[in-house]
């Protein structure tokens, strides 16, 4: 009796679950994102040359060696910015010349490059402008740490581009004006008209630069983008765990940011006569509350989930069966993430204490106490749930709370096969990494897309190139570094999708889903 209880019970629900979560595997494993590869054939164009691949490298290295950096929100280098602008106009003479092409320095240092196209109405049926952007300015390097090169050095060496920018962002302004410049001299006409945005000031908030040049399109008529593509995520080689194929990560979303400071006051007095609470001591049990009780999961309300499951395909078997139930397991993947900072920052808002104050002299107990905390907020989060979650959690109302600086996350981008834009990036992607597979994501840095948002409510971000683990250290760290390989193909994106964006066809699809594959 006990062994049939057993039967109908356990073992075979088990078999039935057993089955299903084999079959929802191989399903999973079957299924090919068919991306429309139909695109412009690359290949029918002339190929770039061994030569020419040297002299691109080149002219990457020297707009290395312009230190075009932004200290702090308006302190930035305006001498390098003006330099670096002449060193595009003397790279690419087409660009700088062609009567189609029209240059405006926008604020003084930015720079918006519209590519008028030839069937260019903005009211005739043709495809509205799309806009790609990137940014001149570079974060600082710390003092003598780089080893292999000096970091304004512009140096190439075995192959290997090495520089402050070569991966954020010099390689995107110089790659997308090269793919521009061998489109023009293979005498290309361009039917869409299409803008280049880049911004001086990413790197301290993008307000002067791509906030600007935001403006400028609204003040000359352009209500609507199609979409923006800019900086964001890259080609991940060996950086996702379970999956040996490169993975192109598109961002479709970055996280919000919000700086609040709590704040503590109290009777200061002597301290040989010490009450039971001070003001450093309730501060310091809400920075404890706050670290100890971390924001809710996300995981399945931004685009988490289904970056597992459109990678679920090229995974490892005992990873494909996770991903392709998430249904199931997606308890377990969101406790998997939370070992560990980088991917528990995937799924929830992150809390971090950066400055604390209080007290100054060691014999006066201090009658206020503050301390910073940054957030940065997941896009299913918002402000108010996140001063919500902390007032909770620090349950004491002598503790108050401020918001400093903030700014929400970007609205989620529409993607899937169905999503012409998002169809478009990623196909001119599979084009170049015909073997990666493609997989939406949240960006955890913020880019000069937010500064977009009234523009285009299709805002991707992908920087085209391979990211491993040794490259990835450079992105605002050391030794930063692009292989000539990989610059060459990054420009070959762009000559892909500059392409790809000019066909008839490329907004034939107009169904917005975020979940349909
Ligand atoms: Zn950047």
């Amino acid at each position: 009796m006990c062994s049939k209880v057993f039967v109908i019970f356990v073992l075979v629900p088990a078999s039935f679950l057993v089955i299903l979560l084999a079959l929802n595997t191989i399903t999973s494993r079957q299924r090919q994102f068919q991306w429309d590869m139909n695109r412009k054939d690359v290949t029918s164009l002339p190929q770039l040359d061994r030569e020419r691949i040297q002299q691109r490298a080149e002219r990457l290295a020297k707009a290395l060696t312009i230190q075009t950096i932004s200290w702090e929100r308006d302190v930035f280098e305006t001498e390098a910015l003006l330099q670096l602008h002449q060193h595009l106009k003397n790279s690419f003479p087409l660009i700088h010349s062609s009567p189609s092409i029209e240059v405006n320095v926008i604020n003084g240092y930015s720079l918006l490059y519209t590519i008028h196209g030839n069937n260019n109405d903005k009211n005739d049926g043709v495809l509205p402008p799309y806009m790609l952007a990137a940014h001149l300015d570079v974060v600082p390097v710390a003092n003598g740490t780089w080893k292999v090169a000096d970091p304004f050095e512009g140096r190439i060496i075995d192959g290997v581009i090495y520089g402050r920018g070569a991966l954020d962002d010099k390689s995107s302004v110089m790659g997308i004006l090269e793919a521009l410049e061998f489109l023009l001299e293979n005498k290309y006409n361009f039917h869409r008209t299409f803008y280049i945005g880049f911004g001086h000031d990413e790197e301290v908030s993008g307000f002067e630069g791509a906030g600007h040049i935001a403006k400028h399109l609204k003040e000359t008529g352009v209500s609507h983008l199609d979409f923006v593509l800019d900086e964001g995520y890259f080609v991940l080689e060996d950086l996702v765990e379970g999956v040996d194929d490169l993975v192109s990560v598109i961002g479709v979303t970055e996280k919000g940011y919000a700086t609040l400071e709590l704040s503590v006051e109290m009777t200061p007095g002597h301290s040989s006569i010490p009450p039971k609470e001070t003001a450093i001591g309730v501060l310091a049990k809400a920075v404890l509350a706050l670290e100890t009780n971390p924001h809710p999961s996300m995981f399945g309300h931004g685009p988490e989930m289904d970056f597992f499951s459109y990678i679920s395909s090229s995974a490892k078997i005992g990873h494909s069966v996770l991903f392709s139930n998430l249904w199931l397991l997606s308890p377990l993947l969101s406790k998997l993430l939370s070992r560990s900072p980088v991917t528990d920052a995937i799924q929830r808002t992150t809390t971090a204490v950066t400055i604390i104050q209080g007290g100054y002299k060691h014999n006066v107990i201090p009658g206020s106490s503050s301390a910073t905390v940054n957030h940065r907020i997941h896009p299913a989060d918002s402000l108010d749930q996140v001063i919500e979650h902390n007032r909770r959690v620090i349950n004491d109302p002598r503790v108050r709370i401020k918001v400093i600086d903030y700014y929400p996350p970007t609205p989620i981008s529409p993607y899937g096969l169905d999503v012409s834009a998002f169809n478009l990036i990623a196909s001119s992607v599979k084009q170049i990494y015909p073997s990666s597979v493609i997989a939406p994501a949240c960006s955890p840095a913020n880019t000069d897309l937010r500064r977009y948002v009234e523009l285009s409510d299709h805002l991707y971000r992908i920087t085209p190139t391979v990211l491993t683990p040794v490259t990835r250290g450079g992105i605002h760290g050391d030794d930063e570094q692009i292989t000539i390989e990989h610059y060459h193909n990054f420009i070959r994106f762009y000559v892909a999708l500059m392409l790809n964006a000019d066909q008839p066809e490329a907004g034939h699809l107009t169904v917005r889903h975020h979940r349909e594959l």
